[in-house]
């Protein structure tokens, strides 16, 4: 399978007053065209840093110190921003959290659409691109697609919202959608619904989906791998059904064994002792040792991500071949 995205060796530190915040330090991983990845981890270990950082959207304080990031080929890290805003919204797009911070309450649901359809292919007239916008609506089930796209934001729900936001996403048939936890402000019923739109767009444009989320809930509906993060680093990647089976890292077992798990039966739910670390003052060595039940004193040195079993990586001095 062709690799869509690349990404290597990403650091993005943010320079605070109080000190460095080495946000994403030494990040790499790949998507594959047509795949979905998860990139899994508790709020502050960096995962929508490293989303962000794809396109280069990061303001300061922060700032991408190193790292390499290729997509279909091209070196983004070398593009000027006129040349990043031409793959924004149309190759790469992204879908956020909030809807209603996605959307101009200006503008009509309809507008957004053809707006992010005609900025991008300037021979189409918005005429054009508002009836491409009734039948993306059609297709993403709003109904009356006709008097909707005449709809201001606040005049939607927040799934109606959502479901605007991924029209617009999908309005110029990307190559690599970010979902940056699309499904977190919404209700459940209304989450399953969206997730299951994700994999039917997905299907039917042969978009690859990286997914930004802290609930494996959805790693498991959603995802074909994972990668899981903790205070800006990779701790594991996997095959979505292998990391459920047979999670090496004991941050991953943690986060397994603290909700339900699809495939396999647990008698109790645990919790992870204590917090992140502060991420100005990181732990010595391996970063989860505070609150690791297995630390050791081999463990104030950083063990390296190594490949496990097939296509199957961790970061642990527990793990076979670890050095
Ligand atoms: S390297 Fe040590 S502290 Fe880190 S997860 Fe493994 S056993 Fe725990």
């Amino acid at each position: 399978m062709k690799k869509i995205l690349e990404v290597e060796d990403l650091r993005v530190y943010f320079y605070t007053y109080n000190g460095v915040v080495r946000a994403v330090d030494g990040v790499s991983f790949e998507v594959y065209e047509g795949e979905a990845m998860c990139i899994v981890g508790e709020t502050g270990c960096g995962k929508s840093v490293t989303a962000r950082a794809i396109t280069k959207m990061i303001r300061p304080p922060g700032r991408i110190v190193s790292g390499k990031v290729l997509f279909n080929g091209i070196d983004i890290m070398k593009l000027r921003e006129d040349e990043l805003s031409k793959i924004r919204g149309q190759d790469i797009t992204y879908i956020y959290q909030d809807p209603s911070a996605a959307l101009d309450p200006l503008y009509t649901a309809g507008y957004h659409v053809a707006e992010t359809i005609t900025s991008h292919n300037k021979w189409i007239k918005i005429r054009e691109a508002l009836k491409r916008a009734i039948e993306l609506f059609r297709e993403i089930l709003i109904p009356d697609p006709e008097a909707r796209i005449k709809s201001y934001p606040h005049e939607l729900s927040g799934g109606m919202k959502q479901r605007v936001v991924i029209a617009t996403a999908v309005s110029n048939f990307p190559k690599l959608i970010i979902a940056d936890e699309p499904t977190t402000a919404l209700d459940v019923t209304i989450q399953a619904q969206i997730l299951d739109l994700l994999k039917e767009l997905r299907r039917k444009y042969n978009s690859s989906i990286l997914m930004i989320t802290h609930n494996l809930g959805i790693v498991a509906e959603v995802c074909d791998r994972v990668m899981v993060m903790y205070a800006g680093k990779v701790v594991e990647k996997a095959y979505t059904e292998r990391l459920f089976e047979n999670p090496f890292h004991p941050y991953t077992r943690g986060l397994l064994n603290a909700v339900p798990n699809p495939y396999k039966k647990v008698t109790r739910l645990e919790t992870i002792p204590g917090s992140v670390p502060d991420m100005i003052n990181i732990p010595e060595g391996c970063r989860f040792r505070p609150r690791c039940p297995y630390a050791t004193n081999r463990c104030f040195k950083e063990p390296d991500l190594v490949e496990v079993e097939d296509n199957h990586y961790a970061s642990c001095w527990l793990t076979p071949g670890c050095k």
